[in-house]
């Protein structure tokens, strides 16, 4: 038997980690993978392309409630058998988002017997890996891959350098970069530069599609609502290439000098 993947992609705010998220557990599904995608972002939109555009109750909301939470209150099955799950924010100007993630998994994990059986664990977290609460899922154990997402800008470039210095500090390796397209000059090369300075390695380009937003607005997937596009073929190879990953590395984050001079 495999062992359970459970990754987390992290990167800046804005740079489409749920928007991958959710078409890399859709490709997974598709390949007769069990996944479970758990949504940490306050929005709460990492399943909801996987629901047909359906939000579902957050744990931290039900546990507010005082409600006895059980599996059926707050696990969805989506495409494919995606199981979805989301977390849902603190309350504004008082919790912690770190914090709550841990107190909504570790509900989640006493309550969702199924949880066991995944083959793949997709966290959604929030975040520029700038603060401890948002690493409290590796250092809770939860995780055991990570990757980043971001595009060949400077400003998303940075939160990955320093997500990178963050991981190096927790003593966290990185399983690879993902480039999340924003149709930047020379943007593959400079994410692929970017990833070998550090001593990783791009996992994809994702092209910049219309057809992306396009198929989230809808409240679907790319792999549901256009299997046949280009975009929904490297989301499906992307899967392909995390199912298979069995390598990462301490990352090595570059000198901001050295950022400046790849992205220019
Ligand atoms: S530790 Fe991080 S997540 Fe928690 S309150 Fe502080 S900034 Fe927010």
């Amino acid at each position: 038997m495999m062992a359970q993947k459970r990754i987390a992609i992290y990167g800046k705010g804005g740079i489409g980690k749920s928007s991958t998220a959710s078409n890399v557990a859709a490709a997974c599904a598709d390949q007769g993978h069990r996944v479970m995608i758990i949504g940490c972002d306050p929005k709460s939109d990492s399943s909801i392309t996987l629901l047909g555009g359906k939000r579902i109750p957050t744990i931290l909301d039900l546990l507010r409630q005082k409600i006895d939470v059980t599996e059926k209150d707050v696990v969805f099955e989506g495409y494919k058998g995606v199981k979805c799950v989301e977390v849902g924010g603190p309350e504004p100007g008082i919790g912690c988002a770190g914090r709550g993630i841990i107190v909504a998994i570790q509900k989640l994990s006493k309550v969702c017997e199924s949880m066991k059986d995944m083959d793949l664990i997709i966290y959604d977290v929030p975040g520029d890996i700038v603060c401890g609460g948002f690493v409290a899922p590796i250092r809770k154990g939860l995780v055991n891959e990570a990757y980043i997402l971001t595009s060949g800008e400077y400003m998303p470039l940075y939160a990955a350098n320093n997500i990178c210095r963050g991981l190096a500090k927790i003593n966290t390796p990185l399983s690879g970069i993902i480039c999340n397209s924003r149709s930047v000059t020379r943007e593959e090369e400079i994410v692929r530069k970017f990833s070998e300075e550090i001593g990783s390695k791009l996992m994809a380009f994702i092209p910049k599609e219309q057809i992306v937003q396009d198929c989230e607005r809808d409240g679907f997937s790319v792999l549901e609502k256009a299997s046949d596009s280009s975009v929904a073929s490297v989301y499906r190879e992307l899967a392909n290439a995390i199912m298979n990953n069995d390598s990462s590395v301490m990352p090595a984050a570059l000198e901001d000098a050295r950022l400046r001079e790849l992205t220019r």
